[in-house]
């Protein structure tokens, strides 16, 4: 290790290295406390030749690399494993946004661009990259891209992997696959870019991309809505779609447990309604034209009312009324945390099957461990919910998190009965890689090997992540 260490450091310039355990220290936690791991250095290329240079040494050495963005990931994917034997290698240096073209709509960012920063250069363009997340003032494209991240446009404009047009990628032997192109129409075969997506950097370290960029929404409603129960949410999810012509780019469920948190917790949130209802959901309706959209959505309320659908309702009248709502919604997760333990899924149903997950799941969690209090939120409208279940009043917090994998195994056997996914947005990484691999099709997994060994054949891309090369090498 000492002599790659030698052989990288004149590669980089002054700030390219970092070999200080107090510097060091923030790329080796992440920021659950879930993963804490150890390396000799963490290296900051400041661009692509870097990347490539860097990595040319590691396949050369055998020298595992752990790529990392923002590091706001939720699995563990971007930290190394305690034993010190890998490298990190940091993209936030790579931080240029190459071009834009608006005639194009599209943006070529390298990998360490904050999505905060993307969002705000396109809206400088008087254009929209709608890819949207609370971490998004931290995370990098790189980080977004490489999870294939999701947040709370994925109902309007999909995922991260659908505003892609184009990816250059640095591979585990130091060649780099030029695929910047911005291209809506290309097919000469393999869709290679879709390889990179996904794969939690494990078959190549993405430097730089090309995103499609949107019209800007000239208006935009939001509503605060109490609903009954989930079955009357999904209707009004419908419901909303049919009235406004498909103008709905949020609809974000939330309990009223949650939301008691962040009024407990979050300084200065205040209840949008005062009636209390079990159950609450932020629609946003968006249009690229200046229409009355505010018409559109009281209309809606209106007929849901009649229908049973809502209880009662709140229009936000003021951008800061707007953010009010949207911080509600932002912080459960962390309003949480003051709760004690707190045991995250992040899964996915049919959109037509969120009730019935949602009420199975609570029941069953409740039946091993009465007085646990899930907050089921999400983004319902694409059928992803954050299953998260706060511990019992005054159990001891240690005791609690002991019982995450029973609790999983529990939540996840009636996510796969409904077809779902066990993991939605955040990703495999550490956490769930030996669960996909004992759950998923056993020809979808020897695919996945297959493709991590020809393009990783050294196993030195984030190994021990997402997906082991081989069979043999899975434990038990
Ligand atoms: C408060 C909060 C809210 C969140 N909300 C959402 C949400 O709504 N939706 C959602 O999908 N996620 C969400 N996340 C999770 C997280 O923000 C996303 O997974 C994000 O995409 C990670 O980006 P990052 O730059 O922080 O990547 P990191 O955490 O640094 O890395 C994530 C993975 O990508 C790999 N990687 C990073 N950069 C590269 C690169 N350039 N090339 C190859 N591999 C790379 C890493 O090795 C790791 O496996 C949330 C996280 C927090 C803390």
């Amino acid at each position: 290790m000492t002599d790659v260490i030698a052989r990288l450091r004149p590669l980089l310039d002054r700030n390219g290295i970092i070999e200080d355990d107090a510097l060091m220290a923030r790329y080796l936690v992440e920021r659950r406390e879930l993963y804490q791991g150890r390396t000799r250095a963490v290296l900051r290329p400041a661009s692509t030749a870097e990347v490539a240079a860097i990595m040319k040494i590691a396949h050369e050495t055998g020298t595992p690399i752990v790529p990392q963005g923002g590091n706001t990931g939720l699995v563990g994917g971007q930290i190394p494993f305690e034993d010190g034997a890998e490298l990190v290698l940091s993209l936030e240096r790579l931080n240029a946004i190459r071009a834009l073209d608006a005639t194009n709509n599209t943006m070529t960012v390298e990998a360490g661009v904050t999505l905060a920063t993307i969002q705000q250069k396109a809206e400088d363009a008087d254009r929209l990259f709608p890819l949207s997340l609370a971490s998004e003032g931290t995370c990098q494209i790189g980080g977004n891209l490489s999870t294939n991240a999701g947040g709370t446009a994925v109902l309007r404009y999909g995922n991260a992997r659908g505003l892609v047009l184009g990816l250059e990628v640095v591979l585990a032997d130091g060649r780099i696959w030029h695929g910047l192109k911005g291209l809506r129409n290309d097919n000469t075969g393999y869709d290679l870019k879709h390889l990179f997506m996904g794969a939690e950097g494990t078959l190549g370290i993405i430097t730089a991309a090309v995103l499609k960029l949107y019209p800007r929404p000239r208006a935009v409603a939001t509503g605060f809505v109490a609903v009954p129960d989930v079955e009357a949410a999904v209707a009004l999810l419908r419901l909303a779609d049919d009235m406004s012509g498909g103008l709905v780019s949020t609809f974000e469920l939330m309990p009223r447990f949650g939301l008691d948190l962040c009024l407990r917790h979050t300084p200065g949130t205040t209840d949008p309604l005062t009636s209390s209802s079990p159950w609450y959901v932020l629609v946003e309706l968006t249009s690229g034209d200046s229409g009355n959209l505010d018409g559109t959505l009281q209309s809606l309320l209106e007929r849901a009312i009649n229908l049973a659908l809502v209880s009662d309702g709140a229009i936000a009248r003021s951008g800061r009324q707007r953010t009010d709502f949207w911080r509600l919604r932002e912080d459960m997760s962390d309003a949480q945390r003051p709760e004690g333990g707190s045991i995250k899924h992040d899964v996915s149903v049919p959109v037509s099957s969120v009730a019935a997950f949602i009420a199975e799941a609570s029941a069953a969690v409740g039946k091993r461990l009465p007085g646990i209090r899930p907050v089921p939120f999400g983004h319902i409208g694409d059928g992803n919910i954050h299953f998260n279940l706060t511990q019992p009043i005054g159990m001891d917090k240690a005791a609690y998190l002991a019982l995450w994998d029973e609790m999983s195994r529990i939540v996840h056997d009636i996510v796969r009965r409904y077809d779902g996914s066990i993991s939605a947005e955040h990703g495999v990484g550490r956490m769930k890689r030996d669960e996909i691999a004992a759950t998923k099709d056993p020809v979808e997994m020897e695919l996945m090997r297959t493709l991590k060994r020809a393009l990783d054949p050294k196993n030195i891309l984030n190994p021990g992540k997402l997906v082991l090369p081989g069979k043999e090498a899975l434990p038990g």
